[in-house]
Order: structure tokens, then sequence, then C-alpha cells
């Protein structure tokens, strides 16, 4: 273990390197092809839980926290939805930069809000609670803690994506820890899917629907689960 724990170089990372690479990923101006083939991974998540909360007809007016919130990919096209979202995360910048896409994307914005917040202390009360891409930062054994509070602030649903823990996987992130690149300054921890689901379950929450998602560079598993 070292001085410095994974949140704290966490919230470091989205607050410099991390920033410019996930905003640019984020984004649509040019990346490289590593990073297009991430972007449209990510795209893909994004749009499965927007098709998911689509179809059930009720997103006007609906109750969202997007914990992790980023630079908003997913909170700014739910508030055009009608949806009310607070978008949170734990970098300032990430915070900064959603709140300027919301203003320059939006007709109106008196439905989103953003807030720089650990999402472990975020408190208050949504029907829908939203956690997508987060989890890579998270060590196993820190996952069951993370996952039931964003539980305890769901009324009806949560919704969280992860990077698989497979055996194909495990070997890439070797191969990849053997040529480390400048931006790589972070851990990435995968997770089993039976882990997680048993953590939803203590929690009240069974599985309603599923998805996976996968480029050649970017991998996630997304699941909702309902009270
Ligand atoms: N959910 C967004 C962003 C994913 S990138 C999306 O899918 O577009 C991961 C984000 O998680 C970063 O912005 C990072 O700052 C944030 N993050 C990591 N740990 C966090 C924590 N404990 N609380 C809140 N945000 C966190």
């Amino acid at each position: 273990m070292g001085a410095i724990d994974d949140k704290t170089i966490v919230t470091q990372y989205f607050n410099s390197t991390g920033f410019d690479r996930w905003r640019r990923i984020y984004g649509d101006g040019q990346v490289n092809k590593v990073q297009l083939d991430i972007r449209k991974g990510h795209q893909q998540t994004v749009d499965t839980v927007l098709d998911w909360l689509q179809a059930d007809g009720n997103l006007s007016g609906l109750s969202v926290c997007d914990a992790g919130c980023g630079v908003g990919s997913l909170s700014i096209p739910l508030a055009q939805g009608g949806a009310r979202v607070l978008g949170s995360d734990i970098s300032e910048k990430m915070v900064a930069e959603a709140y300027e896409r919301a203003k320059n994307t939006l007709i109106k914005t008196d439905n989103v809000s953003f807030a720089t917040q650990d999402l472990e202390v975020l408190s208050g009360s949504f029907h829908t609670v939203i956690c997508l891409d987060v989890l890579i930062h998270y060590p196993q054994e820190k996952a069951a803690e993370m996952i039931s509070h964003l539980c305890s602030l769901a009324e009806s649903r949560v919704i969280l994506s992860f990077a698989p823990k497979t055996l194909y996987l495990s070997l890439l992130k070797k191969v990849g820890e053997l040529f480390p690149g400048p931006s790589k300054t972070t851990r990435a921890y995968q997770h089993r899917e039976a882990d997680i689901v048993k953590i939803l379950e203590s929690q009240g929450f069974s599985i309603n629907r599923q998805a996976s998602i996968s480029t050649s560079f970017y991998f996630c598993r997304l699941l909702e689960g309902v009270r």
C-alpha cells in the first residue's frame, strides 16, 4: 500500500492529465485510433442507458443522480429528455466542463445541476441513481461500500457499469502493464459480475436489465437493479 490512496490519485488525475485526455475522448474533436474506439464504446453505453430510460416512458420529471458524471455525457441528454438531473463528480475540472457543455447544448438548464462531490458522501433521494464507468477506479474491497451508498440514495433503481473481470481482459491488462503509456497513471480495476450482483441484492435490488458493450479497447458490463 502506498502512502497516497486510490481516491486521491484519481482526483488529482481527473483534475490534470486525465481531464485533458477524457475531455477529448468524451468530445467530438480529433483523437487517435484507440481513443476513437473508446469514445464509440462509451457512447454505446450512454445510448443504452438512454434507450432503457426512454423505453420506460416516464423520463420527463424523473429525478436522476448521475454519480461521477464526468463531462456530462449522460447528464446532458437526460436533462434534454426532461429528467431532473444532479450530476456530481469528484473532479472540479470535470464538473466545470460538464456545466459549460450543458450551457452550450441545452435550451434551458433549470432541470440540471452539477456539484463537485465525492459520490460516497452524496445525500438525498432520487428515483434513479446512475454510475457509469466509475467502478474501474474502485478496488473490489471498496466496491461494496460505494455501491451500497449509491443504493441508499435510490428510491427505485440503480444503474451501474463496470469493466468485467474476464480471463481475456486480465491478460490484456497484464500486457498493457508491460508498456505503460504516459496517461496510464491510474490503476484500472475490473470486477466480477457475481460480486456486483451480490452487493446489489444485499441492498434489496434485483437485476432487471443488462447489457454488454465491447469494442477493441472498451469493455463494459451494464446492470440495472430495481427495488
Ligand atoms: N460517468 C461519466 C464519466 C466516467 S469517467 C461518463 O460515463 O461519461 C470517471 C469519472 O469518475 C471521472 O470524472 C472521475 O473524476 C469520477 N470519479 C472517480 N471517483 C469518484 C468518486 N469517488 N466520486 C465522484 N466521482 C468520481
